[in-house]
């Protein structure tokens, strides 16, 4: 979820001085808020008892505290305490900071620096839009309980009360009320474009509902996540502003947390004390000795003021980045008395992913690139990209639940960073984990000579992720897949070099878990070629662009037939038609395949329909109907196949349904259940591909099924080979003795007509006697079926 909308806001703006003025409406238009700008304490009040503004910024003059009291007003009101006051002071202020630190929310200090402000504001905005979060689901609230009340208690004029608060603000009013300099300003774009408040000009609309429209629309999500609770924070850290201060006293050693810092960690205020170890304990073992030095430096006077950028450990254990700055006050002989400053989360803008303390994708492109770049310029040598994906990842997820996933994914950090440190050697530049989301990694290694030092580090980490993780008591195992991908100087983008070592990481997982595979430049044709068909067979299925067509199923004996298997085929608009084996596997992959399989379903109704009007036969034609794995798993099939016979007005025992016999076998409780259904609807089944699976005799005798269809693989040897003619004899004895006929499919050659009639089988498909035909054709078969003449060759 994005952070919620914090521009557009109403803002007061109080500040003296010209120039500062100038600075502050600049950054805050250009953020596109609506401000009112006032010089004095006096006409701010009048401004913000009417609107109530989400944010005040405020400029403190060295000697006046009345902005101080100022904020206390505010503070004094009810709304007063959903505002945001963001103070402007003097750095170098000799009083002390307590009375600002209790009713600012934040603080900038003079001189600006732009980078900083720019940093504040969308702090300080995430905090007002925070707020206006949740006083808008109080307000809800607030409603709800009174309707609740309207409808238990007193009848009486409760019902459909007005919203007191909405009455207050919609009171007109403009500029021409208040006194001293006030002015209105709208923020950069909106000013010209479109004025706020839903298009209501300024000034006769509520103009506070400029800064709340955006909230408004997220507030049924709010209502959900309204009360900030610390533990649900650390799912909704987008709710929370980013920044905090600390206070630090040197002649006691305490150090003052803001409370936004604690909760920035994922604490409540009571849980951090005020020593300084409960900041340094937390700091990333890495990172902690730069930042006691960052400080001793600036104690020592050596910097002007310090800044110093560090992980820290989160309550959850993962680790967010904090900008953290500061500045010493001194004695009048200049030792450091106290340290005031400021922590600012810049995770996101740092690169480090949150839960793993990793870099993340974009951090690890930017170092790509840059290596590229050197490469480039003769001095890099060659760089590879390992792309990890962890097998099976989902299903520890789903199994032992997210929070076991997430520590899976730290301890396989932990690992990953460990078996990969001090590898780095003269010739090797450097070597970067990083987590690219979810459960992938990826590693890139600098200045290798060959794509075989990959290999072998590819094959260590393998190694080392397939020892046992133990994760909050549970012993977790698993396999990694790795894709490699190495640079050359084809390569103009990091981005194309994750990519190539991703699809590899995709063939690698195809090879069976726990395998490595190098990127190629077949890979990537291959890959474009895949996207490029998945592309069409969308747009295929949009335009209807799938014929059925149909292969005649034969008594073996007499040639007549007995009914049709539809098969489907692709009329591609350039022409060809494409038959199953080019497209079937992505239809498959895509979930386009149930789209594909009602378009035959229905088509095949309609026939069906046709057919039978116009042919009287003893028994009618059937037509079979090939149902893939993807279909017959969901649930819903049962409901969509009673439909379409309804639509057509088709009976259920002219379809047939053919299942292979591996997803009938491998979902065996399952598929007894569906296919009691489907015989409810009198719809016939067929097991398809018989004999390549491992058919469960019992499962067999259960089962409603009519018709065991031998697999063309075993037809297409019989004549040739004894095993095979030994596995069909098999089959129709078996299926001759529980009552289910038996069809053979593939028949080529008269010879495999005659042998299958010696062993009994009744039925079959193939070459021999017709090839899969449109309607059309089908139709002709049947009309010259009905005159007598058979599919028989003499
Ligand atoms: P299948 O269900 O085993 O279909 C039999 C395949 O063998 C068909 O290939 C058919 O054209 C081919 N065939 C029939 N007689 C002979 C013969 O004498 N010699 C040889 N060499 N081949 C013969 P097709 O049409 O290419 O279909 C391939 C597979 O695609 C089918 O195997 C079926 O599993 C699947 N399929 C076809 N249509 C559909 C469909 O509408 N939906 C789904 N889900 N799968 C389909
Ligand atoms: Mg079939
Ligand atoms: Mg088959």
């Amino acid at each position: 979820m994005k952070p919620p909308e914090a521009r557009g806001l109403s803002v007061l703006l109080v500040e003296q001085n010209l120039h500062l003025r100038k600075v502050l409406v600049e950054a805050l238009q250009g953020r596109g808020h609506v401000l009112t700008v006032c010089e004095d304490t006096e006409s701010a009040w009048e401004a913000y008892r009417r609107e109530h503004h989400p944010l005040v910024v405020l400029g403190v003059q060295d000697r006046r505290d009345d902005v101080i009291q100022f904020g206390h007003r505010i503070r004094s009101v009810p709304e007063g305490s959903s505002s945001v006051l963001l103070y402007v002071v003097e750095h170098r202020r000799a009083r002390p900071l307590q009375p600002l630190l209790e009713v600012a929310d934040d603080c900038l200090t003079k001189p600006l620096d732009p980078d900083l402000l720019q940093m504040r504001l969308l702090a300080v905005e995430r905090l007002a839009a925070e707020r206006a979060q949740r006083r808008a689901a109080e307000a809800e609230r607030a409603r709800l309980q009174k309707d609740l009340q309207a409808l238990q208690g007193s009848a009486a004029g409760a019902t459909a009360a007005g919203h007191e608060d909405d009455g207050a603000r919609s009171e007109p009013h403009g500029p021409s009320g208040f006194r001293g300099k006030v002015w209105r300003l709208f923020g950069g774009q909106r000013e010209t474009e479109e004025p706020p408040g839903n298009g209501k000009a300024f000034p006769s609309g509520p103009s506070n509902e400029a800064g709340m429209a955006p909230f408004a629309q997220v507030l049924p999500e709010l209502a959900r996540t309204a009360q900030p609770q610390f533990d649900e924070a650390a799912d909704a850290p987008e709710l929370r502003v980013s920044d905090g201060w600390w206070d630090w006293d040197l002649s006691a050693n305490t150090v003052t947390f803001s409370p936004q810092w604690k909760a920035m960690l994922g604490y409540r205020p009571e849980d951090i004390g005020n020593t300084p170890e409960e900041w340094f304990k937390r700091v990333h073992p890495d990172d902690r000795d730069q930042l006691k030095a960052t400080i001793a430096a600036h104690l020592d006077g050596r910097t002007p003021h310090l800044e110093n950028q560090h992980r820290i450990e989160k309550r959850d254990g993962s680790y967010a980045s904090m900008l953290s700055r500061g500045l010493a006050f001194r004695d009048t002989a200049g030792r450091p008395v106290r340290v005031t400053g400021s922590h600012t989360d810049i995770t996101e803008l740092r690169g480090y992913d949150p839960l793993t303390g990793l870099p993340n994708r974009g951090n690890l492109m930017e170092r790509l690139g840059r290596a590229l770049d050197r490469a480039r310029s003769g001095n890099g040598g060659v760089s590879a990209v390992l792309f990890l994906d962890l097998d099976r990842f989902k299903n520890i997820n789903y199994s032992l639940g997210h929070r076991v996933g997430d520590e899976m994914l730290k301890a396989v950090s932990t690992r990953l960073r460990s078996c990969l440190r001090g590898q780095d050697s003269a010739e090797r530049r450097g070597t970067t984990v990083a987590h690219v989301g979810g459960d992938e990694f990826a590693v890139l290694l600098e200045g290798i000579r060959e794509s075989s030092d990959a290999v072998r580090v590819a094959k260590r980490i393998q190694d080392e992720l397939q020892a046992p993780f133990d994760v909050e008591g549970h012993e977790v195992f698993t396999s990694t897949s790795i894709g490699i991908a190495v640079s050359s100087p084809d390569y103009e983008r990091p981005e194309d070099l994750l990519r190539d070592a991703d699809t590899a990481m995709f063939r690698a997982k195809a090879l069976g878990k726990g395998s490595f595979v190098v990127f190629d430049a077949g890979m990537h044709a291959r890959a474009v070629s895949l996207l490029k068909l998945e592309t069409e067979l969308r747009r295929a299925v949009q335009r209807e662009e799938f014929r059925v067509h149909y292969q005649p199923i034969v008594e073996l004996e007499t040639g007549k037939i007995a009914g049709f298997e539809a098969l489907v085929r692709w009329q591609h608009p350039d022409g060809e038609l494409l038959l199953p084996k080019d497209f079937l596997t992505v239809a498959e992959e895509t979930g386009l395949i149930i789209s594909i399989d009602r378009q035959v379903a229905r088509d095949v109704c309609k026939q069906l329909r046709v057919w039978n009007a116009q042919f009287r036969r003893s028994s009618p034609v059937t037509v079979a109907v090939n149902v893939s794995g993807v279909q017959f798993l969901r649930p819903d099939m049962i409901v969509e196949i009673d439909r379409t016979l309804r639509n057509y007005g088709v009976y259920g025992r002219s379809l047939k349904l053919e299942i292979t016999e591996s997803v009938i076998m491998e979902h065996a409780r399952y598929a007894a259940d569906m296919l009691k259904q489907l015989k409810a609807l009198d719809v016939k089944l067929s097991i398809d591909d018989f004999g390549t699976g491992y058919s469960s005799l019992s499962y067999l005798r259960r089962f409603e099924i009519d018709t065991l269809k031998v697999d063309m693989s075993f037809v297409s040897r019989m004549d040739t080979d004894d095993e095979s003619w030994e596995i069909i004899r098999t089959i129709v004895t078996l299926g001759n003795n529980l009552g289910k006929d038996v069809v053979a499919e593939g028949i080529e050659r008269g010879k495999q007509r005659e042998l299958l009639l010696a062993l009994r089988c009744k039925y079959g498909q193939g070459y021999f006697f017709s090839r899969p035909v449109d309607a059309d054709a089908a139709t002709a078969l049947l009309v010259a079926d009905a005159r007598g003449e058979t599919l028989l060759k003499s």
